[in-house]
């Protein structure tokens, strides 16, 4: 029997790989391989698809947020306050900008950043707070920045995982500024890695996009010291080919979630994903728990190893918070400072979910979770 993956980039790659060759040809033609035509286009089409007026596209994600947050000034001394789950690029970026991450809990129903935590870590050093859209639903960016109650503090959208996602009709980014990804798994994937921030602030635009152009508008100009984190065009012919499809994979998410959630309903020992009122998820990830809190990891790691050994793809986003991380170790958190984070990192799961993703295949993978569950 065919194994069920997580994702399904062939799937996706089947629909769109006549015109991406198209698109290629284009580019081997004119041999225009960093920025150009397609990636200006591309940038246009994706910022009137997520309802800002500025789209600066970029190599990585990691690279997008950090490229704000260096536009915006910070470097050694300021802080930034983020949720310490969720992967480990959002706080990579802050520290690469040569800020301090302060780590954040998170709420134990939708594992969106903790609103009142967060308030309670605003400090007089703090430049930023990020929000991270996890698994495909936007964090409720109103409430953290009335929490904010007017401090001199910017919103920093990670919209990695939420690509065509709404928080009351509006997508990350509106009105503010967002980083995002395009790595392969991601809604939106380019055959490689890419990323882009968006934004309605035309200088902040500006400044990310001389940061990742080597400091320059122009070739040759270097206002400030900047690097190279370019978009390709390669990519970008990629990204438009899938960017017409997304608001329909979307759809196909959104009907998969449902399809999960009508028959895992009433499970003992298995907790849906819960959806904030507002929203419309775009599904990144189908993410269950396992077992009862505190109970630890042991229960979902057998189950993600029974489940892989019948050839279903569950996955664990994330396993460590990043407190725990060696990466991070330094910032002196030990086990016991987040406990939602913490005990969600034990029980979590994500099931295969992709716009491919089959009725059949999805009634296979929930008879085996519950056999697991046991
Ligand atoms: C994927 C991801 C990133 C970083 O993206 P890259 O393109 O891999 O650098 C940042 N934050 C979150 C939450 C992500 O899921």
């Amino acid at each position: 029997m065919r194994g069920i993956p997580l994702v399904d980039l062939k799937a996706a790659h089947e629909e769109v790989e006549e015109e991406v060759r198209e698109g290629f040809a284009r580019v081997l033609a004119t041999t225009g391989f960093v920025g150009g035509p397609e990636v200006a286009a591309f940038e246009q089409e994706f910022a009137a698809f997520s309802g800002v007026s500025r789209c600066v596209g970029v190599s990585n994600g990691t690279d997008a947020l950090e490229l704000v947050l260096r536009a915006l000034g910070l470097g050694a001394g300021d802080e930034v306050v983020l949720p310490v789950n969720t992967f480990a690029a959002t706080a990579e970026a802050v520290s690469l900008a040569g800020a301090t991450p302060v780590f954040v809990d998170c709420d134990p129903d939708t594992q969106l950043i903790d609103v009142e935590a967060a308030a309670a870590a605003i400090g007089p050093r703090t430049k930023v707070l990020i929000p991270v859209h996890l698994y495909g639903q936007l964090a409720p960016v109103e409430r953290l920045r009335e929490a904010l109650a007017g401090a001199p503090v910017r919103i920093v959208e990670d919209a990695a995982q939420c690509q065509g996602a709404t928080r009351f009709g509006r997508q990350a980014g509106v009105g503010g500024v967002a980083a995002t990804s395009f790595y392969p798994g991601k809604n939106l994937g380019a055959y490689g890695d890419a990323g882009a921030v968006v934004t309605d602030d035309a200088e902040l635009a500006d400044a990310v996009r001389i940061r990742a152009n080597h400091g320059g508008r122009s070739k040759y100009e270097h206002v400030v010291v900047g690097r190279n984190s370019r978009l390709d065009a390669l990519q970008a012919v990629v990204l438009r080919a899938k960017l017409k499809r997304l608001a329909g994979w979307n759809e196909a998410r959104r009907a998969a979630a449902a399809r999960y959630h009508a028959l895992l309903a009433g499970q003992d020992g298995i907790q849906l994903p819960a959806v904030l009122e507002g929203n419309e998820h775009v599904w990144h990830l189908y993410v269950v728990k396992v077992g009862e809190p505190g109970e630890g990891a042991e229960r979902r790691d057998a189950v993600v190893e029974k489940l892989n050994a019948d050839g279903i793809g569950a996955g664990v986003h994330y396993p460590y918070p990043l407190h725990l991380t060696p990466a991070f170790a330094d910032l002196d958190h030990f086990r016991g400072a987040f406990p939602h984070a913490e005990d969600a990192a034990d029980r979590i799961l994500s099931l295969p979910l992709h716009p491919h993703l089959t009725a059949e295949e999805q009634e296979r993978v929930v008879e085996r979770l519950l056999a697991a569950v046991g």
